[in-house]
């Protein structure tokens, strides 16, 4: 044993982690080398991908002098937002800190695209939970059901395809709009790859070419080399707060697409005749820009500890999706324990690693939004930012976590072993 990994194992002692965790841990990361190594040439294209936009669009010192009020001619938000949109290939952008959060980005997509008679379709199943709620899917206050949209819902087939046959039936003359959602969510279906979109996309224009696609993008920023954005969606819509913010980013959501979506969105966003020439930045675009340049790295180490999660808990029979050696299109890593014992323990550790408020123990909770209690593990520098390392699932079968983030890998490393230390602290597995 050389003397860095004699440091590293008294280290993880001091720390918390048991031997026999250490060891099988280490025995895990041996396996996945090769895995890591596509991960890193992936990040370096994307570090490229940013770095190319920055420098094309003249970024600049100026960029970063904060504006108040109506926040007119502010040259760093115009500028972030050249640059969000040559990095995801698409005419415009609107890249704002007055968009609160994902959910807040994807119903100001629907709502700005849609009319009354309007109607929606999810070809990819039930969407994110929080959609329910804007959809009317759950009836809510200022749904898109309210103001007259209607929706209509193809589930995936038991394999998790695509249910072309009945896609194909549910298009109408009222499809104004296609929703899909690239990542799983809390769902155990798998993450479509930006190539299965395109297909999907290709499939429904060749169908319909008047109809719009929209791509709920959360979670899937820089984990391929494309984007759906470059496969045929018209919109992506995603939270500053995940990956594309890399961590600084303290609040903000975006939207990049056509000239004529942006500008829906921005009469929607702001008011019918002001639209994108408001909404001061009162000081946040330094974060928001320096983020984005980190993007490709930490999202980099947060996939490598989806991977590495994936193959300890493969290892020791739970499910895992994706499994440990399948391809990966989004970083999150779901575990399923059918326990509420070790999907509590799981999340203790990971709140235990955390930076911030390690010191405190996650309980379960009704979180607004949510149809079930819900268990959340995070320690985190943004409050509620899940491209640092968090877990979070819903209390009830298969007691499924969620885990993903981690700025670096060595964070998300320590986490997971951690949670493993909690678990096996239980006497609920053997290792
Ligand atoms: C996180 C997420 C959302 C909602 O974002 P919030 O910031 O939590 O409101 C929507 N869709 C998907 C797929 C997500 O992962």
């Amino acid at each position: 044993m050389n003397e860095q990994k004699q440091r590293l194992e008294q280290y993880y002692e001091s720390m918390g982690i048991s031997k026999p965790v250490f060891w099988f841990c280490s025995k895990i990361e041996k396996t996945l080398q090769e895995r890591f190594a596509q991960v890193d040439e992936i990040a370096e294209c994307n570090q490229m991908k940013v770095l190319k936009a920055m420098r094309d669009n003249r970024l600049s010192e100026a960029c970063f002098a904060p504006t108040t009020g109506y926040g007119y001619n502010d040259v760093g938000r115009e500028t972030l937002e050249k640059i969000y949109a040559d990095v995801f290939g698409t005419e415009d952008a609107l890249v704002r800190p007055q968009i609160t959060c994902g959910t807040h980005a994807l119903a100001l997509a629907l709502m700005s695209q849609l009319r009354p008679g309007d109607e929606l379709l999810s070809p990819v199943g039930k969407p994110y939970d929080t959609l329910e709620e804007v959809i009317g899917i759950r009836p809510s206050n200022g749904s898109l059901a309210e103001y007259g949209i209607s929706y209509r819902q193809v589930d995936l087939l038991a394999d998790g395809s695509f249910d072309w046959e009945n896609i194909e039936k549910a298009l109408n003359e009222k499809t104004k709009l296609v929703t899909i959602q690239r990542s799983k969510g809390y769902a155990s279906r798998p993450t479509f790859s930006v190539e299965q979109i395109g297909k999907l996309i290709a499939f429904i224009k060749e169908r319909k070419p008047e109809v719009l696609c929209m791509v709920d993008n959360c979670y899937g920023e820089f984990v391929e080399l494309t984007e759906p954005s470059q496969v045929g969606a018209d919109l992506i819509v995603g939270s500053l707060i995940k990956n594309p913010g890399g961590g600084l980013a303290p609040i903000g959501g975006y939207l990049c697409g056509t000239r004529e979506c942006i500008e829906r969105a921005a009469y929607r966003l702001t008011s019918p005749g002001l639209g994108r020439e408001v909404g001061a930045t009162l000081g946040v675009t330094p974060a928001l820009t320096q983020g984005l340049f980190l993007a490709p790295t930490v999202v980099k180490g947060a996939l490598k500890g989806a991977m590495f999660a994936a193959a300890i808990y493969e290892a020791l029979g739970f499910t895992v999706i994706p499994g440990s050696r399948a391809s990966r299109h989004d970083i999150i890593q779901e575990v399923e324990f059918h326990d509420p014992d070790i999907m509590v323990a799981f999340c203790e550790g990971i709140q235990a690693a955390a930076p911030v408020d390690s010191f405190v123990k996650p309980e379960p909770w009704d979180m607004p939004g949510y149809d079930s209690k819900v268990i959340m593990a995070a320690g985190a520098f943004v409050s509620g930012s899940s491209i640092e390392l968090s877990a979070d699932g819903p209390m009830k079968e298969p007691y499924a976590v969620y885990f993903q983030g981690g700025l670096t890998w060595e964070h998300a490393k320590y986490g997971i072993m951690m949670s493993l230390q909690k678990i096996y602290e239980t006497g609920k597995i053997h290792i």
